[in-house]
């Protein structure tokens, strides 16, 4: 894979005097759960509005996801807010119904990572596109695993690509839902300063009260984004309760921050 300025070129079409921030809710659950949370995101820092409908969940039996029509809530909330959408797709057929929908930012789910046949799969359905496409880090802290899903999906022709970071699993018992590892980001960040790389302060912490904290270090470390969990009802969310903020929070966490613009 080359390093081509190339890779940046899609964040121009964001404001590039802030980080660009990716949020909405873990899941999708209703139509009205989901519009209202995009209204409460209109006119903000918010550019892109985020709602997983297919959940990867760690044991059967509970909430996957509300599935296809939930990819019609997501349009009706960028028909009426004007924030671009974006969902996780982890097959191939995930990948033609949202460019059904079209949804314009498509990301890789950190399970998915782990599994070069699925990226493939995805890479190959995406192949040309003009959507963006995210990759997450894999679950496990294998820097050769990450960088392997970017180049399918580099080779694949899509070239509004960009990476998330969000953290890697562990055994161990720590403040962190998934420790950060910075040094992994970093390294990929040094090896391909072109690739856009977004933060997932959600996923890293777990736990709403250290979101702001975490997105301070990513902001330190000259991240381009962040993407955000964000519920209207965070403590009764479907999933993922304990990490989600509510609107009003992200907003106050956006006065807090402190912006670092890259130096070039
Ligand atoms: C998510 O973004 O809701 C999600 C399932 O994330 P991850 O793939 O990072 O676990
Ligand atoms: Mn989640």
């Amino acid at each position: 894979m080359k390093n081509t300025p190339e890779l940046r070129t899609w964040l121009n079409d964001f404001n590039l005097e802030h980080p660009l921030v990716i949020a909405g809710p873990c899941s999708a659950e209703t139509e009205e759960q989901v519009l209202k949370i995009a209204h409460e995101l209109k006119n903000s820092d918010v550019s892109i509005f985020r709602a997983g409908i297919w959940k990867p969940r760690t044991r059967p039996g509970g909430f996957e996801g509300v599935g296809e029509i939930g990819l019609k809530w997501l349009k009706k909330a960028k028909e009426e807010t004007g924030m671009l959408i974006a969902t996780e797709v982890a097959t191939a057929n995930h990948v033609k119904l949202a460019l059904e929908y079209d949804v314009d930012v498509l990301w890789i789910g950190a399970r998915t990572t782990a599994n070069p046949f699925a990226v493939q799969e995805i890479a190959d359905a995406l192949a040309g596109t003009d959507k963006i496409v995210l990759i997450k880090n894999p679950v496990n802290p294998d820097l050769a695993l990450w960088l392997g899903g970017i180049e399918r999906l580099y080779n694949a022709d899509i070239k509004k690509l960009g990476v998330i970071h969000r953290g890697f699993s562990s055994y161990e018992k720590t403040k962190y839902r998934n420790i950060p590892e910075w040094q992994i980001p970093i390294e990929l960040q040094n090896r391909f300063p072109d690739l856009p790389l977004i933060c997932d302060p959600s996923h890293i912490t777990g736990n709403r009260d250290m979101v702001q904290k975490v997105s301070q270090q990513a902001l330190n470390l000259n991240y381009d984004g962040l993407i955000i969990e964000t519920h209207i009802d965070p403590d009764n969310a479907w999933s993922d309760a304990a990490q989600q903020v509510t609107p009003d929070h992200l907003k106050n966490m956006f006065v807090h921050l402190k912006m670092r613009k890259k130096e070039d």
